[in-house]
């Protein structure tokens, strides 16, 4: 398992820690203010779309969400 994987399952398995930038569909930590990659303030915290978001993560070719962003 690679860290996109590792990442998209931590993120599938806790979804109330994490939410979706709106600007670019980044999945951020959910303490996050402001997204890290392009600077919107407005975020998706639906889990549901958090789950499926992390499900296509962790089975889509690398995108502009990364591992770092969780650590
Ligand atoms: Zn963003």
């Amino acid at each position: 398992m690679d860290a996109r994987q590792k990442a998209a399952k931590q993120i599938a398995e806790s979804p109330q820690d994490f939410k979706i930038c709106e600007g670019c569909e980044s999945i951020v930590m959910i303490n996050v203010q402001m997204c890290p990659n392009c600077h919107a303030y407005r975020f998706n915290q639906s889990e549901a779309d958090i789950i499926k978001h992390a499900e296509i993560l962790g089975s889509r070719e690398q995108q502009s969400v990364t591992s770092e962003d969780l650590s």
